[in-house]
């Protein structure tokens, strides 16, 4: 595969969350190219209780997408959806792939099923300081226990207490995340469609040697939009040594972790 280009601090160029939906991957390989970024392409994947246009949920539907990017110059990943997405599939399937991306955005109803926080059917808890507790411990349960390589739109939060952030992601609830990405070899994306993390969060874990990827979460057009990524990797000084890399066949986390 070609190598990225780079930022004026060696900084690869690549767009680590890029969704196929309703377009080819020929049309986001062309925004890729005018932009100057490499791009991996990601594929939700779980359970089909998960509801997104295409979820891989068996080897064969994980091989027939990983074939289908064979030969073009991008990454190969899926956006694993919920705690139970690897019982789909076989390791050695799942090694195939470059990464594994996930995020916490869908989440324990307070009856246990899930449920999307950007959709209306999430209803706020009155005491927002305990769903936060919940959420931040939410992110460690996810890291400790998922063979994952990145967590994707990391630190989101709902509309309903977006407005309190800095409140909300308190430093005790960022640490907690920040020690669960070091102890777990998990990456941390800067999201660019999300805004996030912002930089009281990032600071700390640039601090701490947390490792850094960038994601548009972009279809069609919105691939390799990565301002606020590349902003806030300005900001901050990281280097090539802050990225993330996929890890090498026989080093991937469905190998080494479970
Ligand atoms: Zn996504």
């Amino acid at each position: 595969m070609d190598e990225p280009a780079q930022t004026d601090s060696g900084i690869p160029l690549i767009d680590f969350h890029t969704h196929r939906d309703g377009s080819t991957v020929d049309k986001l390989l062309e925004f890729a190219k005018e932009r100057g970024v490499k791009i991996g392409i990601i594929e939700h994947a779980g359970t089909k209780e998960n509801k997104y246009p295409v979820v891989l949920s068996n080897d064969d539907e994980l091989k027939a997408f990983i074939a289908s990017l064979e030969g073009k110059p991008v990454y190969k990943g899926i956006q694993a959806e919920w705690l139970d997405w690897a019982s789909c599939f076989s390791k050695d399937a799942v090694a195939q792939l470059d990464y594994v991306l996930t995020d916490a955005m869908t989440c324990r109803n307070t009856d246990g099923s899930r449920v999307k926080m950007w959709e209306p059917a999430f209803k706020m808890p009155d005491d927002a300081q305990k769903f936060m507790d919940g959420y931040a411990d939410f992110y460690v349960e996810i890291m400790a226990t998922e063979p994952i390589d990145i967590m994707g739109n990391a630190m989101w939060l709902p509309a309903q207490i977006e407005k309190n952030y800095d409140a909300m992601w308190t430093e005790p609830r960022m640490r907690k995340v920040i020690d669960a990405a070091l102890k777990y070899s998990t990456a941390i994306e800067i999201s660019a469609s999300f805004k996030v993390p912002r930089l009281p969060f990032l600071k700390l874990a640039k601090e701490a040697g947390v490792k850094f990827s960038f994601g548009s979460n972009g279809r069609g057009a919105g691939v390799a939009k990565l301002e606020y990524s590349l902003e806030m990797a300005k900001v901050l000084g990281l280097t090539r040594a802050d990225i993330f890399t996929p890890a090498p066949a026989g080093k991937k986390p469905i190998q080494m972790r479970k």
